[in-house]
């Protein structure tokens, strides 16, 4: 195949790529939610239900702790989803959890 008909097929999937990076790059709460395993959520034990998490395996889970009263978590009260800081600013679950939780000054 010539390289001017791969262009062609791949141009459509080129574009739509280029018409999404901006609005990601501007608000990256835009992005897919991240799922338990992303590499990135996978490391700091993400969750996205706090219910879930396995207090012999987390010692520092304290109950009542979830990705909403969190220190990194910048969404806004009452969202389903919220920009987490340690998670380059994707949307994780206001009822989620991880190991780098810190509680809201
Ligand atoms: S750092 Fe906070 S907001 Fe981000 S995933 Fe962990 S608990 Fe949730």
């Amino acid at each position: 195949m010539n390289s001017r008909r791969s262009f062609l097929k791949l141009a459509p999937a080129l574009l739509g790529a280029c018409a999404l990076a901006p609005r990601l790059l501007a608000n990256p709460a835009a992005a897919a939610p991240v799922e338990e395993n992303d590499p990135a959520a996978a490391a700091i034990g993400y969750k996205k239900d706090a219910a879930a998490v396995d207090p012999k395996k987390y010692a520092q889970f304290k109950p009542g702790s979830t990705c909403a009263n969190c220190a990194l978590y910048t969404g806004k009260s009452g969202a389903d989803l919220g920009p987490c800081m340690a998670l380059a600013k994707r949307p994780v679950a206001a009822t989620g959890w991880c190991m780098v939780w810190a509680a809201k000054p």
